[in-house]
């Protein structure tokens, strides 16, 4: 195991101690972070992954403005929930809140589950997450490894395996485990996130502040820049796609994408594979039966998804008749109803 030499055990049993009067001096004012109550904690941990904390703050105050408690969100409209994360991004992850929500309801009394085995068994939650509510809110020694983690300590131990590999995780969460500070789990696993956030960070090190550099190896060689190691990232897909803003008497177009995939069970414009010619897209959008009567636009657009690009030709074409296939809303509809993803919003600014 990469992480269970002596060396770097005696490096990792410092952490507390050097960690938690920093922690304490310098926490940022989050949210979250202002009470220990599990459903908070919960709701901020999933929205931070893959997101910012800053795009996170309003997005977090507005889901529990609308979603007081677990019961309020077990009990939501799949529609407003849907609106509420919108241009969040990842969807599964708001569906998997509501579905623990519902079990959190009907196994657990409304009543957050206590212990590491049950959290960790509910949708949506995995090792990281389980282990960050545990430590924050239970105090229960058990470590939350995620991506600053790991380069946290690739970097003090000085260690070049790819942190993307299991067995390194799971080696880094084992040695870090064995220094958790009994009284201060939570506070020894936000130190770490914090680190990770404002002193550590992926491109840029601030050592002449780290309160750990002097048990870190890479600032004492000098190889902070070289570390982490990653495994060679998949190439995108890129596929090019083509949407059509199809209006009529000031209403879009929208229908549902299909309850499975990419996006699933979201609102969308019309949209096909390929990108066509404005001939073309004319035909096509003959064949919605929504009779064109102009090409109004032609807007060009990426969106970027975790293994996928899409290249897209937006077409915005002015229309007759408003064919029942589609749902029909207004610019106000689509920004206060509709759960429009952010791929399909952005062809919304220009044209509307
Ligand atoms: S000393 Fe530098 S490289 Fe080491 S943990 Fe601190 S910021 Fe990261």
């Amino acid at each position: 195991m990469p992480y269970s030499d002596f060396d770097t055990k005696k490096r990792f049993a410092r952490l507390p101690a050097l960690l938690l009067p920093w922690y304490a001096k310098n926490a940022r004012d989050l949210p979250w972070r202002r009470d220990r109550e599990p459903y908070h904690v919960w709701v901020s941990e999933i929205m931070l992954q893959q997101t910012r904390v800053e795009a996170v703050r309003g997005y977090y105050e507005r889901f529990l403005q609308a979603f007081p408690t677990v019961r309020d969100l077990a009990e939501a409209p799949e529609e407003t929930l849907l609106k509420l994360w919108e241009g969040l991004g990842y969807y599964s992850r708001a569906r998997n809140l509501q579905k623990a929500a519902k079990l959190i309801v009907s196994q657990y009394g409304g009543e957050f589950p206590r212990d590491y085995n049950s959290v960790r068994a509910l949708p949506g939650i995995g090792d990281y997450t389980a282990g960050a509510i545990c430590s924050i809110c239970f105090e229960t020694s058990v470590a939350a490894v995620d991506g600053n983690v790991l380069r946290i300590a690739a970097r003090i131990a000085e260690k070049d395996e790819p942190i993307d590999l299991p067995a390194v995780k799971k080696s880094v969460a084992q040695s870090l485990q064995e220094v958790y500070p009994a009284g201060h789990c939570g506070a020894f696993t936000q130190s770490l996130m914090e680190l990770g956030a404002c002193v550590c960070m992926p491109k840029v090190t601030k050592c002449d502040i780290c309160p750990v550099r002097e048990i870190c190896l890479s600032h004492a060689h000098g190889t902070q820049a070289t570390l982490p190691k990653k495994l060679p990232k998949r190439e995108k897909r890129v596929e090019p796609r083509t949407v059509f803003l199809l209006e009529c008497d000031g209403a879009y177009a929208i229908h549902r994408r299909e309850g499975k995939g990419l996006l699933a069970g979201l609102w969308q414009f019309p949209n096909t594979e390929g990108q066509l010619s404005p001939s073309d897209a004319l035909q096509a959008a003959e064949s919605f039966g929504v009779k064109p009567i102009e090409l109004l636009r032609e807007t060009h657009k990426t969106h970027i998804f975790t293994h996928i690009r899409w290249e897209m030709v937006g077409y915005h074409i002015r229309c007759r008749e408003k064919s029942e296939v589609f749902l029909w809303a207004t610019p106000e509809e689509l920004q206060s109803t509709y759960a429009l993803p952010t791929a399909f919003r952005i062809f919304l600014g220009e044209n509307t």
